[in-house]
């Protein structure tokens, strides 16, 4: 056994074989040789005799002494004898042994019998040595009892050594985040860390010594034969290869447990016996990375990519994937497939009377209706707030959809319980048929769309096959609203800014955000044109949220790129400012995009005003409380009572453009311009003209009082990028008072 003891009276010690690294080691070191014996002469002369060698010698006279100075465990070497009073050699050899003291043992006795040679060296002496002895044969066994103590002690050294690295390359394998193993050639585990058990389940004993697919799951046996058994090394090795395994029963009172699956990465490389130069496969080394975290987040994520959170249903871009895939099959096949596209009937009224959230819990409650209607085959989709598609690959004819269409309607019939409140509602289906009405995704799905809306058009609450005349049936008007429902998608809206301007101080002091559509084949089309028929029916509410954030969104971009920011005005329809939750989307739009309410004015008209007083109140309220300045556009158009103008949280009065440019030639216009103005003196209310074109407009309304100003004189309606750049510059020229970039 190894001795581990401190330094201690005796001076130094024995970690000189153990530890190569310890500081001890650099010093000289003396062997310690211990003489026992009872009769003090033989003590005397033996120590003679090797004093003049360089050991430490030691004396003593009783074989108890003795055991206490082996116990001290600083002795290398004992000079015993066998014969003697207290306790005998033979016995003091066992205690050695017993202790597992480390020294080696020659006894020296006057007992010249062979059973007295053999027991000593059974109990452990190195060497037995008669009295009388001759000098030379002592010292000669001395020296070699000391060559074979070093050797041993070398000998253990490189063993520690070894364990230690051993210890430590185990640890290192067996830490690892991964699972190492190596097979033999036969495809048999040889070696598996802990990480296989931690991960997997399986004990070591498990699977040693068994084939690798006992673990692999059926489905990947290909792919892992081909890893495996290709015994590819070097750049042939075998590199992140997925796979899945099985991981073990855990349960298994479980009668039917089935083997959860881990997916895996696996690298296996082959090990040749290059030793021998024969270059034979031996087996396989390889690691195995658990990624199983990793293929839940990916899947997550495509999840997230190619579903509707809603509904979970699948989204836009999952239909097209699934409709390009079923007509490539449907062409090769020579197969009939059909696109439905479903829009429920009047769900705004939902949304609008019963808020969104019941208006979210109805599409779920739609969706799982509509899934029970279709086969696992088909592809049910919610491509837009109330607007799904159903997806059917196989169908022999027209009556297959027809089916499909008839129990949808059938579905929705039953009422809807959400919360206690009982909804009914209806849809209208388009279908297109491949190969007839088309033979590509757009095609197919814009076709079952103009299908559906005219279902919409008629009775709704039904479904059409698509046919081409229903194109030129699309009045248009019909036309107009089926490309304006298809604008906020396909994102044809964008917002244009017309500068507003101080003219006692020459300078732009807000913009008023205007709508534009472009539309793909009319190109702009004016608001005047669309704005009524969306307030119609009622898209100006999800496009005028839109607006708001948009604008929000253009506020901030000016805060944060450092140019001049306006005040901008939003103009706001009667449908909107109606809608419960107005203050609150106005409110969220701000807090999104962090703007104070003070950078926004919200245009209204005077019809606006005529509507239920207590609302109008409280609305126009909450607005203010928010900072939010409130103007009267095309003020002096409509009828309304000026006593609105005193009880109300008004700032500002629009003078109609029809006066502006009616005043210099209409005496009427003129003194409604001018009674304009100075009831807003009166009342504290601030004024802007619009629509002046004309130098001399804007000088007649500067000498009546009118402080602000909007007209195509200032500058058009332009573009974000256009109005950034002119609020950059916003020079104003000292000519004539007009800021010089207006006759832009
Ligand atoms: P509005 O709010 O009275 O807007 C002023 C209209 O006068 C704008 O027409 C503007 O381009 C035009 N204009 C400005 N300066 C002059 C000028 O010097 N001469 C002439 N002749 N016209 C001038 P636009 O952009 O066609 O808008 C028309 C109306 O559509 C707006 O009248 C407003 O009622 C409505 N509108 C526009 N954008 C929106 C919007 O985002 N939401 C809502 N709800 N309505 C909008
Ligand atoms: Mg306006
Ligand atoms: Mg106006």
């Amino acid at each position: 056994m190894m001795k581990n003891i401190n330094t201690n009276g005796l001076g130094k010690r024995d970690s000189f074989y153990l530890d190569e690294n310890s500081n001890d080691s650099s010093l000289p070191y003396t062997e310690v040789v211990l003489i026992v014996d009872d009769e003090e002469n033989q003590r005397n002369s033996l120590k003679q005799v090797i004093d003049s060698e360089g050991y430490e010698v030691l004396v003593c006279g009783s074989a108890k002494e003795a055991l206490k100075m082996l116990d001290s465990g600083v002795i290398d070497l004992l000079l015993l004898d066998l014969n003697m009073p207290d306790i005998s050699g033979l016995d003091v050899m066992k205690y050695i042994r017993t202790q597992q003291i480390d020294t080696t043992v020659i006894v020296v006795s006057g007992e010249t019998t062979f059973e007295a040679a053999e027991k000593s060296l059974k109990y452990g002496a190195y060497d037995y040595i008669g009295k009388p002895y001759s000098i030379d044969g002592m010292l000669n066994a001395l020296k070699n009892a000391f060559k074979k103590r070093q050797l041993e002690h070398e000998n253990q050294a490189m063993q520690l050594r070894l364990l230690k690295s051993e210890n430590l390359h185990r640890y290192i394998v067996n830490k690892s985040p991964d699972i190492v193993y190596m097979l033999d050639e036969e495809g048999c585990f040889t070696f598996v860390n802990d990480r296989l058990e931690k991960t997997l389940g399986y004990s070591k004993q498990d699977v040693l010594g068994k084939h690798y697919t006992t673990i692999i799951h059926p489905d990947d046996l290909e792919m892992a034969r081909y890893s495996f058994n290709e015994r590819r090394t070097g750049k042939r090795a075998s590199f992140n290869v997925e796979l899945r395994l099985k991981c073990h029963e855990t349960k298994p009172e479980v009668k039917y447990f089935e083997s959860q699956m881990l997916p895996i990465t696996v690298s296996s490389f082959g090990i040749y016996n290059s030793q021998d130069n024969d270059n034979t496969f031996i087996g396989t080394y390889g690691v195995a990375r658990d990624i199983t975290d990793k293929k839940e987040s990916e899947r997550i994520i495509y999840f997230q990519a190619y579903h509707d959170t809603l509904t979970r249903l699948p989204n836009r871009a999952l239909l097209k994937d699934r409709l390009e895939q079923s007509i490539a099959l449907a062409k090769r096949n020579k197969n009939k497939l059909s696109v439905m596209f479903l829009d429920l009937d009047r769900f705004k009224n939902v949304n609008d009377t019963l808020g969104h959230l019941v208006g979210d819990k109805l599409l779920q409650s739609v969706a799982l209706r509509l899934n029970k209607c279709i086969r696992e085959c088909d592809t049910l989709s919610r491509i837009g707030g109330d607007e799904f598609t159903i997806l059917l690959p196989e169908i022999h004819s027209r009556s297959d959809s027809e089916f499909v269409a008839n129990k949808i309607i059938e579905a929705l019939k039953m009422p809807f319980d959400l919360d206690g409140e009982e909804i009914f509602i209806t849809t209208s289906i388009g279908i297109a048929h491949y190969p007839d009405d088309g033979d590509s995704i757009e095609s197919l799905l814009k076709h079952a769309d103009i299908a559906m809306y005219a279902v919409k058009n008629k009775a709704k609450d039904g479904y059409k096959f698509y046919n081409d005349t229903m194109h030129e049936e699309l009045s248009a008007s019909f036309s107009l609203e089926y490309d304006l429902r298809r604008a906020m998608t396909n994102k044809q809206f964008s917002i244009h800014y017309q500068p507003q301007i101080d003219a006692f101080k020459n300078k732009i002091v807000s913009v008023e955000a205007l709508i534009r559509w472009t539309h793909p084949s009319h190109g702009m089309v004016q608001p005047s044109e669309f704005i009524p028929l969306c307030e119609e029916t009622g898209l100006i509410l999800p496009i005028g949220d839109w607006i708001l954030d948009r604008v929000c969104r253009d506020l901030k971009h000016w805060r944060e790129s450092g140019v001049l920011i306006p005040k901008v005005a939003v103009n706001m329809s009667a449908r909107q400012f109606e809608h419960p939750e107005i203050v609150n989307k106005i409110q969220a739009a701000l807090k999104k995009h962090d703007i104070s309410g003070d950078m926004l004015e919200i245009e209204i008209t005077e019809n606006v005003l005529m509507e239920d007083m207590d609302t109008v109140v409280s609305v126009l309220g909450r607005l203010s409380a928010l900072g939010i300045s409130i103007a009267v556009d095309d003020f002096g158009t409509g009828y309304s009572s000026l006593n609105y103008l005193q009880k109300l949280p008004i700032d500002t009065l629009k003078i109609d453009q029809s006066f502006v440019q009616q005043m210099e030639s209409n005496q009427g216009a003129y003194s409604i311009v001018k009674a304009i103005i100075e009831m807003a003196k009166g009342l504290k209310l601030q004024i802007i003209s619009e629509g002046v074109e004309e130098i001399s407009q804007f000088e007649l309304l500067k000498s009546l009082g009118c402080r602000n100003m909007q007209g195509f004189l200032f500058g058009r309606p332009v573009s974000m990028a256009a109005i950034t750049a002119l609020l950059g510059e916003a020079k104003i020229s000292e000519d004539n008072g007009v800021p010089a970039l207006l006759f832009s």
